[in-house]
């Protein structure tokens, strides 16, 4: 049986759209039908295909990318537990071994085998894919798929914010892209006394407002000085929390300048390079400064979950697109121009 994909085919911008083999699943596997796929940065880089993505997946073309999905089980594996047929599912992306020291230690986020759905395996640009049961995560069937689709990214910004305490804490978030946003409104509806959100596009600064931000800095703007303005917000103090959401040199360092001394740094943001760090400055602050990768498996998804559910946060709001699946060019275009925030695509 044929079905609709979407295809990275040659090493240069762009893709195709054309047709695949229905994959098979393996014992172990279930299949999915797409009900809804959305649009990740990640994606965005694979469709340029920038240095990251030529040395990243450059051996894997052609494959089947994207990676963000709600859809419904179709098919099981003859070793498949705890699901059914029917199940609404979605799609924890980092695939681990299982047997690794990590693994084997509760960090299965940072498996040292780990193959993240869509970039080494196929994805989600497709009427159907197949996933290792244990990466899938059932929805409630209330949850509209399109939303459902975006738990990937919200679980990347519930580590982030989870990472330590944000109740009654002064929080400046950097990247108002779709993750740093909803950081935003979970800081929001955690309690965090008041929200700083640093951006460089005013049409993403009014989605941080619209999901709790009490103040907003736009980098871009001319004159704006991103310290000052920090440290005049936080009364001197500085931030007790900064969450770095851009992936800039520039953010990492003023957010680190203007975190208070004893402050916690969760850094989520990919920097395309190496940068200068003052690693002096931090020590004497004793700030603790913590990577972030993928979500906790499991423990981001319930929390993620529990936030869907409860309604707080006008997750949903952050689809401004939405497109057929073979019209899926129509998306890249839409966040390339920095149009859009979230771009679902339905087969
Ligand atoms: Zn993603
Ligand atoms: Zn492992």
């Amino acid at each position: 049986m044929g079905m609709t994909a979407v295809w990275k085919t040659k090493g240069e911008q762009g893709l195709e759209v054309k047709e695949a083999e229905v994959p098979k699943p393996k014992d172990d596997e279930v299949l999915i039908k797409v009900k809804a796929t959305s649009i990740c940065g990640t994606d965005l880089h694979i469709y340029r295909w920038d240095e990251w993505a030529a040395n990243r997946i450059g051996k894997n073309i052609p494959y089947i990318f994207g990676h963000e999905v709600s859809g419904e089980i179709v098919e099981m594996g003859k070793s498949v537990k705890g699901l059914n047929a029917g199940d609404h599912v979605s799609a924890e992306t980092h695939i681990s071994c299982g047997y690794c020291f990590q693994c084997k230690t509760g960090n299965e986020h940072i498996c040292e085998n780990v193959k993240i759905l869509g970039v080494d395996t196929n994805g989600t640009f497709a009427e159907y894919l197949t996933l290792p049961y244990r990466n899938a995560w059932v929805n409630d069937k209330k949850i509209p798929h399109g939303l459902a689709s975006m738990q990937e990214p919200i679980g990347n910004a519930v580590h982030t914010v989870f990472d330590g305490e944000v109740a009654g804490k002064v929080v400046t978030v950097t990247g108002m892209g779709p993750i740093g946003v909803c950081a935003v409104g979970l800081c929001k509806a955690a309690g965090a006394e008041k929200l700083i959100a640093v951006g460089r596009h005013a049409n993403r600064l009014a989605f941080a407002k619209e999901f709790g931000a009490d103040v907003l800095i736009n980098g871009k703007e001319e004159g704006v000085d991103v310290k000052k303005e920090i440290m005049d917000a936080t009364d001197g103090k500085g931030s007790d929390v900064f969450l770095e959401m851009a992936g800039s040199p520039s953010s990492f360092n003023t957010g680190i300048e203007t975190l208070r001394p004893g402050g916690r740094a969760s850094i989520l943001g990919v920097f395309s390079k190496p940068f200068e760090v003052d690693v002096t400055g931090i020590v004497f602050k004793a700030a603790k400064v913590n990577g972030i990768n993928g979500r906790k498996m499991f423990d981001s998804w319930y929390k993620t979950k529990s936030f869907l559910g409860s309604g707080r946060i006008p997750f949903e709001r952050l689809i401004t697109h939405k497109f057929r699946l073979s019209e899926i060019e129509k998306g890249f275009d839409v966040l390339m121009k920095r149009e859009g925030m979230k771009v679902v695509l339905e087969p």
